[in-house]
């Protein structure tokens, strides 16, 4: 095949976009561990790196250089955490700027714009993600200077309409970020649709293996200003991620394609199986026709609608909580996105008062084999 024609992005993950140690000619890089780098006389840096906060080390621009190639972006930044990617974004904003973000969302983001935020200067409002006339209302031109999507977003997997929202948005002169830590890019897009910012906790499906912690932030191609202020930003405060977790994730994005896709398959085949069994109040998955942000999610996501859904078991928290208590192939544990099953009664795990119903159980889908996880609702299910 010739040189020049653009390759898929399965095969840019797969690679690592090709990346081949010039010295040894390994096909996996290295971890090199070193904080800094030596300078030539005449005050140069040969290899283009000075030091690791301020430029990220080499296995951390690597997994960023994949990151920006996946999103469609400018340029990427990982940070120490995906709240510390989410902190940085809104670090960019000045006292008395507007925020405005959806509900529902990813719990940890509302937080912090209630707490840091909030004593920082920032004012936000919260709008429901699918009233795209509430976007209207509450965005001030002037005022407004970023809007604030997660979609799929936590934990009903609510749709937003982001091409909708951008235009809005960018008609009163504010940014568009989007948590797609649910979609990932092999989902969806943000950045083709209008968004000038994705966010992603790295914790969860791009490493995927719930063994790092890791967030990042990637500018839409027009938005190099933002990209650099980003970097100017990580370097002066010194959220940026360390090599060997850069390595981790990096290695964990080469089977970011086929995890997410087997994942969403399986997760759809639950959400199938269990649509209108009699123990329970509501499925939620977006995969299913009579989830409210379907049609949404038909046209924004493609090749699947996100390996997490999360089901209403009848008998309130009491009945939610013991259906958990029954799981054996799902484990109980926070987080999502890793190879293993997860289950969790989300309503007791966001600290202080939540919007999440107390009969909500937040099942995240792994590789598992997909009968053997409905085996293990079912049987749990019988119990309550
Ligand atoms: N956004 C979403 C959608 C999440 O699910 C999470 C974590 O659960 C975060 C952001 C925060 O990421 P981290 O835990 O890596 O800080």
């Amino acid at each position: 095949m010739s040189r020049n024609v653009p390759l898929h992005p399965e095969t840019l993950a797969a690679q690592a976009l090709g990346l081949i140690e010039p010295g040894t000619r390994a096909i996996v890089p290295p971890v090199h561990m070193a904080t800094t780098f030596e300078r030539e006389g005449d005050l140069s840096y040969a290899g283009g790196v000075s030091y690791a906060r301020s430029d990220g080390a080499f296995a951390t621009r690597q997994a960023e250089d994949l990151l920006t190639a996946l999103e469609g972006g400018c340029g990427a930044l990982l940070y120490a955490s995906g709240m510390a990617a989410a902190a940085a974004a809104f670090g960019t904003l000045a006292r008395g700027d507007h925020v405005v973000i959806q509900q529902p969302v990813y719990y940890g983001v509302a937080r912090w714009l209630e707490g840091p935020g909030a004593a920082l200067g920032l004012g936000t409002t919260t709008v429901d993600g699918s009233d795209l006339a509430a976007f209207e209302s509450a965005i001030v031109p002037g005022l407004t200077k970023l809007v604030w999507l997660e979609t799929p977003a936590n934990p009903t997997w609510a749709l937003t309409d982001i091409a909708a929202v951008a235009a809005i948005a960018h008609r009163a002169g504010a940014l568009v970020a989007v948590d797609s830590t649910v979609a990932t890019p092999v989902l969806s897009r943000p950045l083709a649709l209008g968004a000038d910012l994705v966010m992603h906790s790295a914790t969860k499906y791009l490493n995927g293996h719930s063994d790092v912690l890791a967030g990042a932030l990637i500018a839409a191609p027009d938005r190099h200003d933002l990209r650099t202020r980003l970097a100017d930003l990580r370097s002066e405060n010194g959220a940026v991620l360390g090599p060997f977790e850069a390595w981790l994730l990096l290695r964990g994005m080469r089977t970011l394609f086929v995890r997410v896709r087997t994942a969403s398959a399986t997760a759809l085949a639950i959400a199938e199986r269990f649509a209108g069994d009699p123990r329970l109040v509501a499925v939620l998955y977006p995969g299913l026709p009579g989830h409210p942000g379907h049609d949404i999610a038909v046209r924004q996501m493609r090749g699947g609608f996100g390996g997490i859904l999360s089901i209403r078991v009848k008998g309130g928290r009491e009945a939610a909580v013991a259906t958990a208590a029954h799981l054996h192939v799902f484990k109980r544990a926070t987080s999502l996105g890793g190879v293993e099953s997860l289950v969790e009664h989300r309503a007791s795990i966001e600290r202080g008062p939540t919007k999440t119903p107390q009969d909500l159980l937040r099942l995240s889908v792994g590789l598992e084999n997909a009968d053997d996880l409905i085996a293990d609702l079912d049987q749990a299910l019988h119990h309550v």
